[in-house]
């Protein structure tokens, strides 16, 4: 954990998938973020907050439990701030619907249904310019890279659940045709960005990319209001 408010701890799940990209985005950002590569619950005590980052779901709950850290995480998400992209996004959803057989273990922390690989094998990836008023630069749009991606289906808050805010969202004639329904009830499926809490989760990958936005955003929004002690 930091010292005296001053300096921040960013935890980065480090169990599978893309750890080192964002590793790499945290270390270009202008305020100096601590790093840890989290393996062990050692690790994870270090850590003021944490990113669970994109890769496989599945596996990586597998790994979790293997390595010991499945509670401490589940603690850990009741207690700070995680930033889940792509695959720790399903990680920190409530439910997952198209689970590989036996399941899928999750972390809970964000009160939304969101199903994995929800874009179908007709377009497994692809890539869309966002406009995110939240970002610094915020008529610059952000190019999300989508890696067979989960979809929202559903914002669920329970009534003291704190609320879920939009922070990004796809134009919906961008929805593949499986996923638009003539209704509204396709909304959800719009959306790429949420923020809950402490929570932060992108269905996208902005590690992958060199624009380090939505890394300036997590540490602005989600960690230092937890941080610092104000005034
Ligand atoms: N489809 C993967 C899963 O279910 C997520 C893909 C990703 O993180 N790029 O975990």
């Amino acid at each position: 954990m930091g010292v005296g408010g001053m300096s921040v701890t960013v935890g980065i799940l480090a169990l599978q998938g893309a750890f080192v990209e964002h590793e790499a985005a945290l270390q270009r950002l202008d305020r100096k973020i601590e790093v840890v590569l989290v393996k062990t619950p050692e690790d994870l005590e270090k850590c003021d907050a944490l990113i669970i980052p994109g890769g496989e779901s599945t596996t990586i709950a597998l790994l979790a439990r293997l390595s010991g850290l499945m509670d401490p995480l589940k603690k850990f998400v009741s207690e700070r701030p995680v930033w889940g992209t792509c695959a720790g996004a399903i990680l920190l959803s409530q439910t997952v619907e198209n689970t590989k057989k036996g399941g899928q273990e999750v972390l809970g922390g964000m009160s939304i249904g969101i199903a994995r690989n929800g874009w179908g094998s007709q377009i497994e990836s692809f890539e869309a310019d966002l406009t995110v008023s939240g970002l610094k630069d915020p008529e610059n749009p952000f190019r999300g890279v989508f890696i067979r991606a989960p979809v929202v289906i559903e914002l669920k808050p329970a009534a003291n659940d704190p609320p879920v805010e939009v922070v990004a969202s796809l134009s919906p004639e961008l929805l593949p045709p499986a996923l638009s329904a003539p209704d509204h009830s396709n909304e959800p499926k719009t959306f790429v960005a949420l923020r809950q809490g402490l929570h932060f989760l992108t269905t996208f990958h902005p590690e992958l990319t060199r624009d380090d936005r939505f890394h300036e955003y997590f540490v602005r929004e989600c960690v230092l209001p937890r941080h610092s002690p104000k005034g």
